[in-house]
């Protein structure tokens, strides 16, 4: 069973937040509090039924008992004031073939702060406890029912932002990166049963034969955790999109540019809030990625305090950038600010925007190349909304360019699957190294078991309880 270590008894050994006992029936408002057609309250657990029963009456009395997979129609009634709360849908998810695995009721009251929290009380009355933020996932974790990578996408499919980040998580949630992980992990475990046999016979001379083979499919493990860690870069775009700056000199038309691609583009509903008046955010879907982008405040130099602390921000901002769209004034020659501010932006990834190309061009284009060689030059007029297009292929181009296919390709999108398989290397290059070196096979095996326990946290085999309670408390409540 996955995430076996955390049985009821690891749970319950004192370890865990006494909230997280998991004999108790929890429930929770599963929906967004306010006005709203419906609100459904989610109670899981093995009173579950017994709860309904006491606060549910349905419309036929024939129709009581909690046969899964039905919806009943009826009202909820407080049982000690008898009375009515709401009319309501009720359906039932009997054990075991339910998101938690335990017993499942949903109540759909009418959307309604009131009702949804008078029909939540009435379930905390009759039984159920208040679900801590992602306890049903967290239920489902324990229960086997799902792995952590799965647990994760749960997440991950709520907060994501584009259609792309939506399909990604779509697929860890359906096993597609635990079962590589898996399969990784079953070859090391592999390698280590064979060790062992070989320190438990050595009378069978093999140990030449073993080294030789004990290496290449060591090598082979390291090859095959490369490829899921060169993924993370897409990865980590599709989930939380990417950055790009907008900088130049003042009144080049850098807020013209933002302005213009937040009406032709798709604007992302983020609530993650804009940092300063010095660098202005606006999140934006381009070809199904998330990208930010940065209107930054000018660069000169200057000894005015407020304006240093905006220099100092849009540094950060190029800093952080994946890419930089570098503004021209087009209606004007290059300039000494100009020159200054490509200084400070020389090795980041960087398309040259010509601006206000519905003017006379006074600039100089052998210039630009000369100032800002081997880069794309993409010639727009903001205040038209001409070139936008370009900009956006080119965006494009930087996120799809190696050949990724994103419909079938398995994606780390999650920094502690990254971090985890990148320990599991350095790992198993240290083990080849020690078996290459004739280096005590018993220690090598050590080696090898430390990998294949950095591999098994990220499916929640061998993950402690902090990482574990970490990754439950930035769910929803609900969830
Ligand atoms: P920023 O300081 O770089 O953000 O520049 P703004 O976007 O505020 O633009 C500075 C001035 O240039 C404004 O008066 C804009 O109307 C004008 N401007 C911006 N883009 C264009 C363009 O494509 N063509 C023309 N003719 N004027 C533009």
């Amino acid at each position: 069973m996955i995430g076996k270590r955390f049985d009821r008894e690891f749970i319950l050994g004192g370890k865990m937040n006494s909230s997280y006992t998991i004999d108790d029936t929890i429930a929770a408002i599963s929906t967004p509090l306010g006005n709203s057609g419906i609100s459904i309250i989610r109670i899981s657990g093995e009173r579950t039924f017994e709860i309904i029963e006491k606060i549910f009456k349905p419309a036929k009395a024939s129709n009581r008992g909690e046969k899964t997979y039905t919806i009943k129609y009826g009202y909820i009634v407080d049982p000690l004031k008898n009375q009515k709360i709401d009319e309501v849908l009720v359906s039932f998810f009997v054990k075991p073939n339910t998101y938690t695995r335990e017993n499942i009721a949903e109540i759909n009251c009418h959307g309604g702060l009131i009702i949804a929290k008078e029909v939540m009380e009435t379930v905390i009355n009759n039984g159920a406890r208040l679900a801590e933020p992602g306890e049903f996932t967290m239920r489902a974790f324990i229960n086997g029912r799902v792995d952590l990578p799965q647990a994760e996408a749960v997440i991950d499919l709520i907060n994501s932002k584009t259609t792309t980040a939506r399909k990604a998580s779509l697929k860890q949630l359906e096993g597609k990166l635990s079962g590589k992980i898996k399969e990784i992990r079953s070859n090391l475990v592999d390698v280590i049963t064979d060790i062992e046999a070989a320190i438990d016979f050595p009378e069978y001379d093999i140990e030449e034969v073993s080294r030789k083979n004990i290496e290449e499919r060591l090598r082979y493990c390291i090859v095959e955790i490369e490829k899921l860690s060169k993924t993370y870069f897409q990865g980590k775009i599709l989930k939380e999109g990417i950055e790009v700056a907008i900088i130049g000199r003042p009144n080049v038309g850098k807020s013209s540019l933002l302005n213009a691609l937040a009406k032709k583009e798709k604007a992302i509903i983020t609530d993650i809030p804009g940092t300063t008046r010095d660098v202005i955010e606006e999140f934006l879907e381009i070809g199904g990625i998330a990208v930010k982008i940065l209107d930054t405040a000018g660069l000169r130099e200057t000894t005015d305090k407020i304006e240093i602390a905006g220099i100092e921000k849009s540094k950060q901002a190029i800093e952080s950038a994946e890419l930089v769209l570098f503004m021209f004034d087009g209606s004007e020659e290059i300039n000494n600010e100009d020159k200054k501010i490509i200084e400070i932006i020389k090795d980041k990834k960087t398309i040259a925007i010509i601006n206000k190309t519905d003017l006379e061009l006074k600039l100089s284009l052998e210039e630009v190349e000369e100032l800002l060689p081997h880069r794309r030059i993409i010639k727009i007029s903001a205040m038209n909304e001409k070139g936008l297009g370009k900009i956006e292929e080119e965006i494009k181009e930087l996120v799809f360019s190696n050949e990724i296919n994103y419909d079938n390709e398995i994606l780390i999108t999650n920094l502690r699957h990254k971090r985890l398989i990148d320990e599991a290397k350095s790992s198993l290059e240290e083990a080849v190294k020690l078996v290459s070196n004739s280096i005590s096979i018993d220690i090598v095996s050590v080696v090898i078991t430390e990998a294949t326990n950095k591999i098994g946290e990220i499916t929640g085999d061998t993950a402690g309880e902090e990482v574990i309670r970490n990754i439950f408390s930035k769910f929803c409540i609900g969830k």
